[in-house]
């Protein structure tokens, strides 16, 4: 199986080997030609190659929302959102 992932921000995704912290669990907080993931359980920020990363992914613990056309064109309907996506 040789899928693209579809990436999106504000997934989490399980790896299938664990952060030195002992976490398996990633949250998506940039999108590129690398991803940046944070640890879920020590807070920590990485940079891994996409075609790497779709290598190490078990599965998705949590999707981020679904992308939108709209997105780009429009401000955030809720103002709270932002930091959450952007932090
Ligand atoms: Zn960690």
């Amino acid at each position: 199986m040789n899928t693209i992932i579809d990436f999106r921000l504000g997934d989490v995704v399980r790896l299938r080997k664990p952060h030195p912290c002992g976490g398996f669990d990633w949250q998506v907080v940039r999108l590129g030609a690398d991803i940046g993931l944070r640890c879920q359980t020590c807070g920590r920020r990485i940079l891994l190659e996409r075609r790497t990363l779709e290598k190490r992914v078990k599965t998705f613990v949590a999707r981020g929302e679904a992308p939108s056309p709209e997105a780009t064109a429009l401000p955030p309907a809720d103002p709270k959102m932002e930091p959450r996506l952007w932090k």
